[in-house]
């Protein structure tokens, strides 16, 4: 019996990654946070001093990045050639970057592969020694893993989504935070759209609202559905 997949997308700021990491924890399965992937590769590609616009080159730097990635929700990590990269991955600067890594479609393809890899033999026995997996981002519910039990899109309105970057950035929610915050969220969100739909469900996606829920009640709610699939 192979284990079960849940899938989850979302823009920025949408909580998605809490979400997935809670639920995952909450079910002992493992975490994919595909979002850390990409992020990764373009620290690679950036400590390479190759371009981000030199895409066959970028993508080559892709092919052979050495990640490794700790798929435990209660202590997720990620390597590059042993080094740790938890802290430098979300570096603003890396934060600016990613998109056009992301968008790369030499690239991405060699990323959703591995992505694919990593979903399959979760649910027949890596990590999570074959429970599953709870993969999240931007097209994990589409192209990843369009075959998982449980797929959901967790959306909430543009200003929410600010307002939790902002917390998150800058520690407050006044306009000028809430300013500075916009390129990590609505900019970034709009280039990644040129790649992934992630704004509007697929068939079969449940879309959760979770603009005035709290975290402890979104992860309620993706288990309540978790629990209605299994039935
Ligand atoms: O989720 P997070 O903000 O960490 O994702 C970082 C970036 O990785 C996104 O802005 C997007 O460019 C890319 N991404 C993607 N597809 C995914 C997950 C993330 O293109 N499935």
């Amino acid at each position: 019996m192979a284990g079960i997949a849940i899938a989850i997308d979302g823009p920025s700021g949408s909580g998605k990654s809490s979400v997935a990491r809670e639920v995952a924890q909450h079910l002992a399965l493992a975490y994919l946070d595909t979002g850390a992937m990409y992020r990764a590769a373009t620290v690679w590609a950036l400590r390479s001093g190759v371009s981000l616009g030199d895409t066959g080159r970028v993508a080559h730097l892709v092919r052979t990045m050495p990640l490794r990635i700790c798929l435990d929700p209660a202590a997720p990590g990620w390597w590059l050639a042993g080094d740790d990269i938890a802290q430098v991955i979300r570096d603003p600067a890396v934060s600016a970057a990613v998109s056009q890594l992301a968008t790369n479609l030499d690239a991405r393809p060699l990323l959703i592969e591995a992505q694919r890899g990593i979903v399959a033999t979760e649910r027949v026995g890596g990590w999570s020694r074959g429970r599953g997996v709870v993969a999240e981002g931007r097209d994990i519910t589409t192209v990843v893993a369009p075959d998982a039990e449980v797929r959901i899109l967790v959306v909430a309105s543009e200003a929410a989504r600010l307002a939790r970057r902002a917390v998150q950035l800058h520690g407050r929610t006044d306009p000028h935070a809430v300013a500075a915050t916009r390129a990590s969220v609505v900019d970034r969100d709009a280039a990644d759209s040129t790649v992934a739909e992630f704004m509007t469900a697929a068939d079969g996606v449940t879309v959760l609202d979770n603009t005035d829920l709290t975290l402890d009640q979104t992860v309620r709610a993706v288990l309540d559905l978790v629990e209605e699939r299994a039935r």
